[in-house]
C-alpha cells in the first residue's frame, strides 16, 4: 500500500482552564506545531510505530493492555488501537513513522496531537470514517486508557476541528465549535515556564473530584449549571463559574476586535487560577508579570497548571520583542530556562496529500 501521510496539530487554550470537566466553556485555537504520521498497511494484524528512535508495537485488534506497552509512549498508541477498535475498527494493523515538532509537555498537547495524527492514519487503514468529534472522543478516551488521567476533550476537538485564523468556542457538554476570528494585528504567544508539571496528575484528580462534589451538593449535574451567588463563598467552584463567563467575554472581545478588553480577561484568569482555584507556582505567576510589562494586553497561565506554561495576546508587531523581553526578565529572576512560542493558528487533522 502506498505511504499515506496525515498531521494534527497542538493547541494552545487562550482562556478556560479548569472548565473543560465542568462541562463549561474553552477558546481553545490549533498552532503550528504537529505531529506527522507516515504509515503503511501491515497484514499481520500488528501495530508497529516509530518515533524517537525507539518501536512499540501492539495488538491492531486492540487486545494489549494501553497502560502496559512499552516504551512509555507506545501507551498512548495502544489506548488509540484500543479506543478505535471499541468503535469499530477492522483490526489492519499499519507501520507507523511518527514526527513531531510539538514539544513534549511544555502545555501545547503533544499527546492529543500525536494521538489524533495516529487515530487518523488508522481510521484510514481500517476503512473506519468518524465524526469529528467521535475523533476527538476516542482519542480522549486513548488518553484515559494510556495515561489514568480523565482529562477532558479539549486538547484532542481542537486537533481535530481547528481553523486557521480563529480560536474555536467550544461547548464542552455538547461539544458545540463556534469560530471566533482572530482580530487582525494579534499575536499569541506560549511560553514554557522551564518548570515541569508537578503534582499535575494527583491536584488535578483532587480538583477535579472538590468540583463534582460542590455540583453534587448545590444539586446540579455540574458547576456549569451554578451561578456566581451559588458558588460565592467557594473559592474552587467560584473560579468554574468566573472562568465561564471570561471565556464567553473573551470570544466576545475577539470578535469586536477589543485586545484591550480580551487582555484585561487574560489577566483576571489568571488571578483566578492563582487566588481562587490555587493551581499556579510562583515561576507562573512572575512569568505573567513579566509578559504584561513587557507590553503584551494580558497573560495567564494555561492548562493544569502547577508548572507548564503562560499565554499572552499581544500587539503582532510587537510579538518577538515582547516575548524576548518578557522571557529575559523572567530567567534573570527567578533562575529558569523558559522557551517562547509565537503561535499562528492553524487548520485541525487531516491527510496531508
Ligand atoms: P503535553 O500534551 O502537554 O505535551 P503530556 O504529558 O500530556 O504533555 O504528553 C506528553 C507525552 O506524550 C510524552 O511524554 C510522550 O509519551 C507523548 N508524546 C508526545 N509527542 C510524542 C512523540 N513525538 N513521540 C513519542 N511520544 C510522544
Ligand atoms: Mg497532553
Amino acid at each position: 500500500m502506498a505511504l499515506r501521510r496525515f498531521r494534527a496539530p497542538g493547541r494552545v487554550n487562550l482562556m478556560g482552564d479548569h472548565t473543560d470537566y465542568n462541562e463549561g466553556f474553552v477558546l481553545p485555537m490549533a498552532i503550528d506545531r504537529e505531529c506527522v504520521v507516515t504509515a503503511t498497511r501491515r497484514d499481520d494484524g500488528r501495530v508497529h510505530a516509530r518515533s524517537r528512535g525507539e518501536t512499540a508495537d501492539v495488538d491492531a485488534a486492540g487486545a494489549d493492555e494501553p497502560s502496559a506497552v512499552v516504551p512509555e509512549w507506545g501507551r498512548y498508541i495502544g489506548g488509540v488501537v484500543r479506543a478505535l477498535a471499541a468503535r469499530g475498527r477492522a483490526p489492519v494493523g499499519i507501520d507507523a513513522e511518527i514526527e513531531s515538532s510539538v514539544p513534549a509537555g511544555s502545555g501545547l498537547s503533544s499527546s492529543a496531537a500525536f494521538e489524533v495524527a495516529v487515530a487518523l492514519a488508522l481510521c484510514d487503514a481500517g476503512a473506519l470514517t468518524l465524526e469529528a468529534t467521535e475523533v476527538a472522543r476516542a482519542c480522549q478516551e486513548a488518553e484515559r486508557l494510556a495515561t489514568g488521567v480523565p482529562s477532558g476533550i479539549m486538547d484532542q476537538l481542537v486537533s481535530v476541528a481547528g481553523v486557521a485564523g480563529a480560536a474555536l468556542l467550544i461547548d464542552c457538554r455538547t461539544l458545540d465549535v463556534e469560530r471566533v476570528p482572530l482580530p487582525d494585528g494579534i499575536a499569541v504567544i506560549a511560553v514554557h515556564s522551564g518548570m515541569p508539571r508537578t503534582l499535575e496528575t494527583s491536584a488535578y484528580a483532587e480538583r477535579r473530584a472538590a468540583c463534582e462534589a460542590a455540583a453534587r451538593r448545590l444539586g446540579l449535574r455540574a458547576l456549569r449549571d451554578a451561578t456566581l451567588d451559588q458558588v460565592s463563598g467557594d473559592p474552587l467552584a467560584r473560579h468554574v463559574v468566573t472562568e465561564d463567563a471570561r471565556v464567553l467575554e473573551t470570544a466576545a472581545a475577539l470578535r469586536d476586535g477589543d485586545c484591550e478588553r480580551a487582555g484585561a480577561l487574560f489577566s483576571a484568569s489568571h488571578a483566578s487560577l492563582r487566588d481562587d482555584f490555587r493551581v499556579s507556582t510562583p515561576e507562573l505567576d512572575a512569568l505573567v508579570e513579566e509578559l504584561e510589562r513587557a507590553g503584551a494586553y494580558g497573560a495567564r497561565l494555561t492548562g493544569a497548571g502547577f508548572g507548564g506554561a503562560v499565554v499572552a495576546i499581544c500587539a503582532s508587531d510587537r510579538a518577538g520583542e515582547i516575548g524576548a523581553t518578557a522571557a529575559a526578565a523572567y530567567a534573570g529572576r527567578m533562575r529558569r530556562d523558559p522557551t517562547v512560542f509565537v503561535c499562528i493558528a492553524v487548520d485541525g487533522a487531516g491527510a496531508i496529500v
